[in-house]
């Protein structure tokens, strides 16, 4: 079976296309962040994928509100034994008691949390999301510097941040670029694609076929990369929980 994929944007929502064999067109919102993605039937063009998107807009962006504003009690209690990913691998989590600032760091399968005996979940967990930005910090200046070389341009200013609903995002003028601090649960390849990825639209704006062009000679394995960032093992518990409760209500998959 032969697939093609495509961006669109509609409604200022950035939407995945697959084009697959498939009878029926089918649109999803998956978490964590929301993201569109659109199954097509492969005799469906952009027009046509666009006037269907375009129809169901206003029950995806009620799915995207619904998992933007997901209620975090789910959250874990950042407890010996729950599993947390650190660059696509999942890492069994030991907190060990003691006095002093609070640290994480990985020995061998575990992700251990140093902390102090009366410390709350909100502190570890401040402190291992302390640690996933200098892991993502550290290894994005050496990617970052690798694209600079490769497409003789510089990236003057990147900041990681909390996003909802993007992996990346940049700023054309200044050419400031944003990463999402989640990406450091996922593999590096996944980071090169959003490195690149942000890169390009410094020379073109829209997911449009010009930016596909340059992104299959930039780095001809994005879309598995992609596919790899969007579909490997979710985040965190929680939002597995969360896409359970909303397949319940009949809310996640639209047909
Ligand atoms: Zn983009």
């Amino acid at each position: 079976m032969t697939t093609t994929s495509a961006y669109l944007t509609v409604g200022g929502i950035d939407i995945d296309v697959i084009h697959k064999d498939i009878k029926h067109l089918h649109i999803g919102v998956y978490p964590p962040l929301g993201r569109v993605r659109v199954a097509a039937p492969e005799r469906f063009d952009d027009e046509q994928v666009r006037l269907a998107v375009v129809q169901r807009l206003a029950w995806i962006k009620r799915q995207r509100k619904r998992l933007q504003a997901a209620p975090r009690q789910t959250e874990r209690e950042m407890v010996t034994g729950e599993s947390h990913y650190v660059w696509g691998n999942r890492l069994r989590l030991k907190v060990v008691e003691r006095p002093g600032r609070a640290k994480a760091e990985i020995d061998g399968d575990r992700l251990v949390i140093y902390t102090a005996p009366d410390s709350t979940a909100e502190s570890r967990r401040a402190a291992l999301e302390c640690w996933y930005r200098d892991q993502l910090r550290q290894a994005l200046a050496p990617l970052i510097e690798k694209w600079e070389n490769k497409l003789q341009v510089t990236v003057p200013k990147w900041t990681i941040r909390r996003m909802k609903t993007k992996w990346g995002s940049c700023n054309r003028e200044s050419r400031h670029i944003w990463f999402n601090l989640e990406l450091a649960k996922k593999h590096p390849n996944c980071l090169e694609y959003i490195v690149v990825h942000e890169m390009t639209h410094y020379v073109e704006r829209k997911h449009g076929e010009r930016f596909i062009k340059l992104m299959d000679e930039r780095l001809p394995n994005w879309e598995l990369r992609r596919s790899e960032l969007n579909g490997s093992p979710l985040a965190s518990e929680e939002w597995s929980a969360l896409e359970r409760s909303l397949e319940r209500q009949g809310g996640l998959t639209d047909v």
